[in-house]
């Protein structure tokens, strides 16, 4: 049997961090087992819609590698199956319960449907659909029915789930699962519009799309007793199902906007690598077998097994990310420096700073270490693309009597070294601070406050070199000009 799986979702939002997992999760089992990923958009239910969602998911998983492997059209380019263009073959599907005697017309309005729940309420019971007091085609007869319907009243098709047994299977992740049929909601399957609701659709199309593994949220666990009804209804073999561990939040409740970001595109905004993003949330509730953090997607392919998926809910840890992508970061100066620099050239661009690429990719190259995401550096190198802003308190802690007198030296010094190198820089002002007795360190930071306006960066004399001589003394000469224009803060 050939593995074929989905990612199914429902165009409701931006596509969720907790999607993008699922959708990997897919996409891993079936490369393993050298099958298929289909992707399939599920757009009947038109209230939840989302203007611009459908456009989000595509983008958010080309972004991440995950694409599909299949077309709607034969023969056709690879892309999403869309339920909305498919309603025709639900509603044959819903008759065909009907013929089956597995699905049922009922014509309750949603005040009656009201007005049963509130009497269930009441009398302390579950709500649910009561097929023995309702309008429906068995309280009312096959005459009525047929007549209502000709008449065009509103009729909906529910499934007619039986009143004793059970409902028992195995879950790949969570083992078995029984649950009463007498738990399980005579369930609307068609809408009175027309329009299938989420289980007929999604069961339907799972059966005709060959689906062998139901690979989805934890939340959709309540659904599967329904489906598998469904199947028995049709006269179908039901899928194996995985249900995946909640994403959930350092306090461990589920996952939510109030703690950070849940949206993808806020993590592509962000400047994360896919790279980095794919590898983090595969190992969230997936454990490998190797002790071992750092995985690429074919690595991640070869690895990947539900078994090793964990029941218990998974905490994102946003440190463990930034960690992460610093360790791609890392790899990419090594291996790829020309899209770092392609991504980091349009950052630079919108404060209208520009830089030769060769530049852009040495700045990368010494500051990367002591930044996350590459974004980042735009703030933190701030000083390495445009004229340092000079700030009172870091001036006052650096600045004494003497500077000006050890600045007019260091100035001569820099000019005279050549070849400009950090090397030969380093060299040059040690033998300075030895003859003078002056710890290098405050030197150090003297050039640190004078070239760059702030305590933190690379190394000084790197700092130098990749500067240059002409702008590190043109740093020097704007820094003396500030310095005597500067009205000292307070007495
Ligand atoms: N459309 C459902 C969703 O939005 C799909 C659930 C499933 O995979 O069956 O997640």
């Amino acid at each position: 049997m050939s593995v074929r799986v989905r990612f199914a979702p429902s165009p409701t939002g931006y596509l969720h961090i907790g999607g993008l997992r699922t959708a990997l999760y897919n996409y891993l089992f079936a490369r393993h087992h050298g099958g298929r990923f289909i992707l399939r958009i599920e757009d009947t239910d038109r209230t939840r819609y989302v203007p611009g969602s459908v456009e989000d998911i595509l983008d958010s998983l080309r972004w991440a590698g995950i694409e599909p492997d299949e077309s709607p059209v034969h023969g056709g380019p690879a892309g999403p199956y869309v339920q909305s263009e498919r309603t025709e073959l639900y509603r044959q599907h819903a008759q065909l319960l009907l013929e089956r005697g597995t699905a049922y017309y009922a014509f309750d309005t949603p005040e009656e449907l009201d007005r049963m729940r509130q009497r269930q309420q009441a009398a302390g019971i579950a709500p649910h659909y009561d097929r023995s007091s309702m309008r429906n085609q068995y309280t009312l007869g096959q005459e009525e029915t047929r007549r209502l319907l000709a008449a065009g009243e509103p009729a909906t098709i529910r499934l007619k789930v039986p009143l004793h047994g059970e409902v028992k299977f195995t879950d790949i992740i969570r083992g078995t699962i029984v649950v009463p049929c007498k738990d399980v909601d005579d369930q609307i399957l068609l809408k009175s519009d027309g329009f299938p609701t989420y289980h007929l659709a999604n069961v339907v199309d799972d059966h005709l799309m060959g689906i062998t593994h139901v690979i989805r949220g934890e939340e959709w666990l309540p659904s599967t007793p329904k489906h598998l009804l469904l199947y028995e209804a049709f006269g179908w073999e039901p899928p194996a199902f995985a249900h995946l561990p909640l994403l959930l939040n350092p306090d461990r409740s589920k996952l939510s906007k109030r703690h950070g970001d849940v949206a993808v595109r806020d993590y592509i905004a962000k400047g994360y690598f896919p790279e980095a993003i794919v590898n983090f949330i595969a190992l969230l509730g997936w454990n490998p077998s190797a002790d071992r953090e750092l995985y690429t997607l074919e690595e991640l392919v070869e690895a990947f097994t539900l078994e090793r998926v964990n029941k218990a809910g998974a905490v994102f840890d946003l440190s463990k990310l930034e960690w992460m992508n610093a360790q791609y970061l890392k790899r990419f100066v090594q291996s790829d420096l020309p899209r770092l620099i392609a991504q980091l050239r349009p950052l630079l661009a919108e404060r209208g700073w520009s830089a030769p690429d060769i530049y852009i990719g040495q700045v990368i190259t010494l500051l990367h270490e002591r930044i996350h995401r590459l974004p980042e550096l735009v703030d933190f190198a701030r000083y390495m693309f445009t004229a340092p802003d000079y700030d009172e308190s870091f001036f006052n802690s650096v600045w004494t009597n003497d500077s000006h007198t050890l600045l007019d030296a260091l100035s001569a010094l820099i000019e005279q070294t050549e070849p400009f190198t950090a090397a030969a820089l380093q060299e040059r002002l040690s033998a300075f601070a030895r003859e003078h007795s002056l710890p290098f360190r405050r030197i150090g930071t003297l050039l640190r406050l004078v070239i760059t306006g702030v305590s933190v960066g690379a190394g000084m004399m790197d700092t130098i070199a990749l500067l240059g001589k002409e702008e590190t003394l043109r740093r020097i000469e704007m820094f003396c000009h500030w310095v005597a224009g500067r009205v000292p803060s307070s007495a």
